[in-house]
């Protein structure tokens, strides 16, 4: 999906990433104002997801309730939004980025692992690199106790 985050549910963002959604976060966009956010929406055709009624209202839009990241998650798979993480690593987690998988001869930056021994990920637009590590396995795990909940409330 093409979402657009508001400055009060960025914390998702990284989450989204992880599930392929094309998740844009406002402040990254330069953009706070209500009708900034809205105006930018409708340009790139993204479904806002807020805190604010009002900005809800004026939108295509998930409104949320929670203030916690994980709490945040569970009402947008609530909402509908498939929190499945994708096999092939395609959005940056710094930026939203499209990311593009290294070459297993390919080189990496001394942070990252060697392309020949693990899959690894180069986003287009700031460069970074993402991996399978322990931060991915831990916002994998994060989604799918998520969405077992969302199972076990029989919705
Ligand atoms: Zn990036």
């Amino acid at each position: 999906m093409k979402l657009l985050l508001d400055a009060m549910c960025g914390g998702v963002r990284a989450y989204l990433r992880v599930c392929g959604h094309d998740a844009a976060y406002a402040l990254d966009r330069g953009v706070e104002a209500d009708d900034a956010i809205a105006a930018l929406a409708r340009d790139e055709d993204r479904v806002v997801v807020t805190r604010d009624r009002d900005l809800a209202g004026a939108t295509e839009s998930v409104l949320l309730r929670e203030r916690e990241p994980v709490d945040q998650l569970r009402e947008l798979a609530a909402a509908g939004v498939p929190l499945e993480p994708t096999d092939e690593l395609e959005r940056c987690g710094r930026c939203n980025g499209v990311l593009d998988r290294v070459d297993e001869t390919g080189a990496t930056p001394a942070y990252a692992p060697d392309p020949g021994d693990e899959r690894v990920w180069r986003c287009r637009d700031c460069g970074q690199c993402f991996w399978k590590g322990g931060h991915h396995e831990r916002m994998v795990e994060t989604l799918a106790a998520v969405c077992e909940n969302e199972t076990a409330d029989g919705t």
